[in-house]
C-alpha cells in the first residue's frame, strides 16, 4: 500500500482519509478482521463522521488502540473563523499539515446551507479581479483535504450541507483527479451520500476537462465562469482564456450539455465598466441562446479600485435584460462579503517558503 501524507500533528501515523475502501479491505484482511468490519469502519469514517477511534464502539478495544496508533481521522486544525454578523456566513481558515493554509465558507441562506470548498492552495489562473488569483498556486489539495473540509464544517457549522459547491480556492478542473475522487467519496451511497446533482463544480474554463467530464459522464453540477461575452475582454480579465478562448468554450458547453443531458450554469461577475453594459448582456445572451443554461450575475467583490461593481441599478438593469429575454437568471448574493468570505475574497495567508506557480509558468498538460 503506497501511502505518504503524513500530518504534522501526529508524525507517526497514516491518514486513513487517504485510503480507498478496497485498501481499508486490505489493511482489515492483513490484520485478520473479518470483511464486515471494513464495511463498519467505511460507515463511522464517512457515515457517522467520527472523529477519533474510541467513537467506534462496536469494535473491541484493542482493535480501537491498534487503529489509533497507526491512524489519525483528522489532518489539519481550524486556526481560524469568522462570521458576519448579517447573514451569518461563516469563513474557516485551516492549517494543513504541511503548514499551507486555505479556507472554506458555509453560506445560510433560508433552507439552503452552501458549503464552498476549496481545490488547491492558491490558483494559477490570476483572473485580475480574484483575491485568489493573486496568489500563485502552491499546491493541489488531495482528495482527503478536499472532503476534510466537509467533515470539518459539519462539526463546526449550524447544518449539514444542502449543496456543496468548489468555489473556494483553486481552480478545481486543474486538479481533475482529486476534485473527482473527493466527489465521488462525499456522495458514496454507503458513506456522506451526498445528492450526487447537489454537488457543483466551478470553473474557469479548462476545456480539456470539461469535455472529459462529459466523457466520463460524471454526474455533477457544471458552473463555467463566463465573466465576459466577447474575446478580448475576456482576455483582459481571465488570462486562462488565452489558451481556451471563449468560442472553444461555449462550443465545449454545447459538447458537456449534449452529452450529459444536462444544463450548465454560466456565472457572470459584473465588473463596472468592463462588462456590465446593457450590450454587453444582449451579447451575453446572444452568445449562450443554444446551450441549455442559467445565468448566476455576480456582482464583484473587490478592494481594487479597477475592479468595482457597477452601481444597484446597472445590476437590476442587467437582470431585467435578459429576463425580458424569458431566460433564468439569478443576482446571487455575494454573501458575507463583509468578511471578506465571498467569492473571490478567499485569499489564506501562506507565508511558506514553497514557491508558487504563476499564470505564465504553469505548464497545461
Ligand atoms: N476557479 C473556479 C472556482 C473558484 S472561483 C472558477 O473560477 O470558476 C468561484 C467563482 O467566484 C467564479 O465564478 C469566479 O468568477 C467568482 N469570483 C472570483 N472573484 C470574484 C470577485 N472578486 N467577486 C465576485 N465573484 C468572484
Ligand atoms: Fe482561480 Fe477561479 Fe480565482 Fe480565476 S476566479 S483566479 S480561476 S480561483
Amino acid at each position: 500500500m503506497t501511502f505518504t501524507f503524513k500530518s504534522k500533528y501526529d508524525l507517526n501515523k497514516e491518514n486513513i482519509l487517504e485510503y480507498t475502501s478496497d485498501e481499508l479491505n486490505a489493511l482489515f484482511t492483513e490484520m485478520g478482521q473479518p470483511g464486515y468490519r471494513t464495511f463498519q469502519l467505511w460507515k463511522g469514517i464517512y457515515s457517522a463522521n467520527y472523529t477519533n477511534f474510541e467513537q467506534f464502539t462496536s469494535f473491541p478495544k484493542t482493535l480501537r488502540n491498534i487503529l489509533d496508533e497507526k491512524f489519525i481521522l483528522r489532518s489539519f486544525k481550524q486556526i481560524d473563523s469568522v462570521q458576519s454578523p448579517t447573514d451569518g456566513t461563516t469563513k474557516y481558515l485551516w492549517e494543513l499539515a504541511d503548514g499551507s493554509k486555505i479556507e472554506s465558507v458555509i453560506i445560510y441562506e433560508g433552507k439552503r446551507t452552501t458549503y464552498c470548498i476549496s481545490s488547491q492552495v492558491g490558483c494559477p489562473l490570476d483572473c485580475k479581479f480574484c483575491a485568489t488569483g493573486k496568489m500563485g498556486l502552491l499546491r493541489n489539495l488531495s482528495h482527503a483535504e478536499i472532503i476534510e473540509q466537509v467533515m470539518q464544517m459539519k462539526v463546526l457549522g449550524k447544518s449539514s450541507p444542502t449543496n456543496i459547491v468548489f468555489m473556494g480556492m483553486g481552480e478545481p478542473l486543474l486538479n481533475y483527479d482529486a476534485v473527482m475522487r473527493a466527489a465521488d467519496v462525499l456522495s458514496e451511497p454507503e458513506g456522506m451520500a451526498f445528492s450526487r446533482k447537489k454537488i457543483t463544480i466551478s470553473t474557469s474554463g479548462i476545456i480539456k476537462n470539461i469535455r472529459r467530464m462529459a466523457d466520463e459522464n460524471r454526474p455533477y453540477s457544471l458552473a463555467i465562469s463566463l465573466n465576459a461575452p466577447e474575446q478580448a475582454v475576456r482576455e483582459a480579465i481571465m488570462p486562462i482564456s488565452r489558451k481556451y478562448p471563449l468560442d472553444e468554450l461555449l462550443n465545449a458547453a454545447r459538447y458537456y450539455t449534449k452529452k450529459t443531458e444536462k444544463r450548465v450554469t454560466f456565472e457572470y461577475v459584473l465588473l463596472n465598466g468592463i462588462n456590465a453594459s446593457l450590450k454587453d448582456a444582449q451579447k451575453l445572451l446572444q452568445i449562450t441562446k443554444d446551450i441549455p443554461c442559467k445565468i448566476n450575475i455576480i456582482p464583484c467583490n473587490s478592494d481594487d479600485p479597477n475592479y468595482q461593481p457597477p452601481p444597484d441599478e446597472q445590476v437590476v438593469k442587467f437582470d431585467r435584460m435578459v429576463n425580458a429575454n424569458q431566460r433564468t437568471i439569478t443576482i446571487r448574493k455575494s454573501k458575507g462579503w463583509e468578511i471578506q468570505a465571498a467569492c473571490g475574497q478567499l485569499y489564506a495567508e501562506n507565508k511558506q517558503k514553497s514557491r508558487k506557480t504563476v499564470f505564465n509558468e504553469y505548464k497545461f498538460d
